[in-house]
């Protein structure tokens, strides 16, 4: 599939060796609209299928001279493309060409002055002295085989290499990363200057040639079905499939009894009325609440939505009369490509692959094949093209919610009064947040219901109710995150609007933990 991708549009292949800023590279250069994929630096090149304009390898957490350390396929060479290697990947040069690298008695992580030697050259085109960011024990110990120096650092006299004619370069800096001041200038000098890559890799392209790809792929009759939640990725999906092939798409919307206030009807609203997408919504709420009756354990919940939903849909989806001849031959995955970054990055000799489980069973038990229309974008490209799509703004930039919805957000058993009341408090703390003009500052926020009680005294009765915990976070990558700093005002009048709008609850809470060490969701 991503074949394709990188058939039409100039490509750069990264080569991952596991760095843990790999992806980084490919996300600055989608940047400058270059189309750039990552693949792990075992990749045969082969078995391509594809010529790339440029290759970087990129750093790495093992050493070039250890004996299980990764290489690169040598037919890299042969493809005569412009070659950059980043840390590991510079040193992987230097293996092969004279393995000149050694461990160095000082290990240099942080900041450090990058000197430009060869400023006419192509690749500091804009760039002379400036920080660059250091993360490596190893280093070169001599000039590989036919390189030069090309820029040094105080600890690093190899800072900057290249080849004598050939155009391969190296660099034993981090420019992916933001500290690394003229980082960004040097990837775009490589990729738009030394490879030539056209920065043609934009929104609007991709869908003209992603609704042909859908179109060959399904080809003339076939049909699609898929399930869409009402979130931001899988109303993209749903909608660049009805773009290339109308009612031959089929979406479905489980109302799993754990969605949002009023979700269901919203999202057939915005899915039906706005995009003509072809959408059954299905109640499944009883049948949801039903096998999730007395569970607590939070795995178990999750692992029961996940089943009864698998199930329910199937039954959906044979109900489904096709056109005559025709035939459901494949599933809309939203799957977007952080997970397939993370299910393809090299993990070393012990390589892990992550399987989308999610839909793993549904593919087996309806014999369906799999399209992924988002699979090369990143999220802020989903966003874009959501726009693009025409998507209302609020649904294109909705706060992420988790698969099994609110019922990790009510701690402890779901019934259907415990959902009403995290449900209710919930929207009113939403509405709270877009009113003060804060929703787009936060990347998720959410109340959840603790299972414990609380004295409370209203209307000089004493009340004996429920806790609600709020939950705001900033984050930009959701791998660490810091709570909101609401103003107290703000605070104070959730608080009260919860504890009076919504019976059962006596009490509101503000949960100011970091993650680490606590997680985003409470279960
Ligand atoms: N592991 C190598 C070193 O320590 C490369 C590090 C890197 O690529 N960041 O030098």
């Amino acid at each position: 599939m991503s074949k394709q991708v990188s058939n039409v549009f100039d490509t750069i292949l990264v080569l991952d060796f596991g760095s843990q800023y790999s992806h980084l590279i490919t996300r600055r250069l989608r940047e400058f609209n270059i189309y750039a994929e990552m693949l792990p630096c075992t990749q045969k090149i082969s078995e391509l299928g594809w010529k790339p304009a440029g290759v970087i390898l990129s750093g790495g957490p093992y050493s070039v001279y250890a004996e299980d350390a990764p290489h690169v396929d040598h037919d890299v060479f042969k493809l005569n493309v412009p070659i950059l290697g980043i840390c590991y990947g510079m040193q992987e040069l230097a293996w092969i060409n004279g393995k000149q690298v050694h461990r160095g008695e000082k290990r240099e992580y942080g900041p450090a002055t990058l000197q430009v030697e060869d400023k006419d050259n192509d690749l500091f085109k804009g760039i002379d002295h400036s920080t660059v960011w250091m993360s490596h024990g190893d280093k070169l110990n001599g000039l590989p085989t036919g390189f030069k120096i090309i820029a040094t650092s105080e600890n690093s006299p190899y800072c900057g290499i290249k080849h004598e004619t050939e155009q391969i370069y190296g660099i034993q800096f981090h420019p992916e990363v933001t500290h690394s001041t003229m980082g960004k200038q040097l990837l775009r000098n490589f990729a738009i200057d030394i490879c030539q890559a056209e920065t043609n890799w934009t929104m609007e392209n991709f869908i003209e040639t992603e609704v042909q790809r859908i179109r060959d792929l399904v080809g003339p009759t076939a049909e699609v079905i898929g399930a869409v939640s009402g979130g931001v990725d899988s109303t993209v999906a749903s909608k660049l499939m009805t773009e290339a092939i109308g009612d031959r798409f089929h979406a479905i919307l489980v109302d799993n009894g754990v969605l949002r206030q009023d979700e269901a009807a919203n999202a057939k609203k915005a899915l039906v009325d706005g995009l003509g997408i072809n959408l059954s919504v299905i109640d499944a709420s009883d049948e949801f609440l039903d096998n999730l009756k007395g569970v607590t354990d939070p795995e178990k919940k999750r692992k029961i939505i996940g089943h009864t939903f698998i199930h329910v849909f199937e039954r959906e989806a044979e109900k489904i009369k096709p056109k005559d001849g025709s035939k459901i031959e494949f599933l809309l995955q939203g799957t977007l490509y952080p997970d397939v970054i993370e299910s393809i990055s090299f993990k070393g000799p012990s390589q892990t692959i992550k399987t989308h489980h999610n839909v793993g069973g549904l593919l087996d038990d309806m014999k369906l094949k799999l399209i992924e229309p988002l699979r090369e974008l990143f999220k802020d490209e989903v966003r874009h093209l959501g726009e693009l799509l025409g998507i209302n703004h609020d649904l294109v930039w909705r706060h992420p919610f988790p698969g099994p919805g609110i019922a990790i957000r009510v701690l402890g058993e779901v019934t259907r009064e415990q959902v009403a009341i995290a449900r209710k408090a919930d929207f009113i703390y939403i509405e709270e947040i877009r009113k003060a003009g804060l929703y787009n500052q936060i990347a998720q926020a959410f109340a959840c219901l603790l299972p414990v009680k609380s004295v409370g005294v209203m209307g000089d009765q004493r009340t004996y109710d429920q806790v609600i915990a709020l939950r705001a976070i900033e984050t930009t990558d959701f791998m660490t995150a810091d709570w909101f700093p609401f103003e107290h005002s703000f605070l104070k009048k959730v608080a009260a609007r919860i504890v009076n709008e919504v019976d059962g609850v006596a009490r509101v809470t503000y949960d100011i933990t970091s993650k680490p060490p606590a997680t985003v969701e409470w279960e």
